[in-house]
């Protein structure tokens, strides 16, 4: 493993969630948020509100930053929303979880917890020196975010289907040249 085991699960969830403000809004109600939380495993307190939903969505440009910028302003952004939102790291256990860091309380906001919990995971990232592997899906047009945790920094497209696609391409593209 890269990072600690919440780290890594903290950045996939964060890359999630940039990636779902495509095109297509992928977190069109609380449904869709309550299905998010799910596959991520967030615990904590809801308010299941609209006003809850938006201030998620809200984070998302926020947190894609942290893909299109540079070290230094990661480091600021990161900075920030560890200000903004009062950040103390604790170590926590609960469910199968084992111990990991949280740094805000379980009843504070949807949102606040997690940006915060993206900002800490950004801290082992640039801590590491491994903010290269935060980047942008290489499929035309995509335009999504990538976490690579894999061994040999191979991971190049999205989960959003852009592996296969690419696959597709690839394979089409051969056949077309041995027609030629
Ligand atoms: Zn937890
Ligand atoms: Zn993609």
């Amino acid at each position: 493993m890269l990072f600690a085991h919440d780290t890594e699960a903290a950045l996939i969830a964060a890359a999630a969630l940039v990636n779902t403000a495509g095109d297509e809004e992928g977190l069109p109600d609380l449904a869709a948020l309550d299905a998010f939380l799910d596959a991520h495993r967030f615990t904590g307190s809801r308010t299941r509100t609209e006003a809850e939903l938006r201030a998620v969505r809200q984070l998302r440009p926020r947190l894609r930053r942290l893909w299109d910028s540079g070290e230094d302003e990661v480091v600021a952004i990161v900075n920030g929303l560890l200000r903004e939102y009062e950040a103390l790291p604790q170590l926590v256990r609960h469910g199968d979880w084992p111990y990991h860091l949280h740094a805000t309380p379980a009843n504070a906001p949807l949102a606040a917890r997690m940006a915060v919990e993206a900002a800490m995971a950004f801290i082992d990232v640039v801590r590491g020196g491994e903010l290269g592997r935060l980047r942008a899906c290489e499929f035309p047009g995509c335009g999504n975010v990538v976490v690579d945790l894999s061994k040999n920094r191979s991971k190049r497209f999205c989960d959003a289907g852009c592996g296969n696609r690419a696959a597709v391409s690839a394979y089409r593209a051969r056949k077309a040249a041995a027609r030629q």
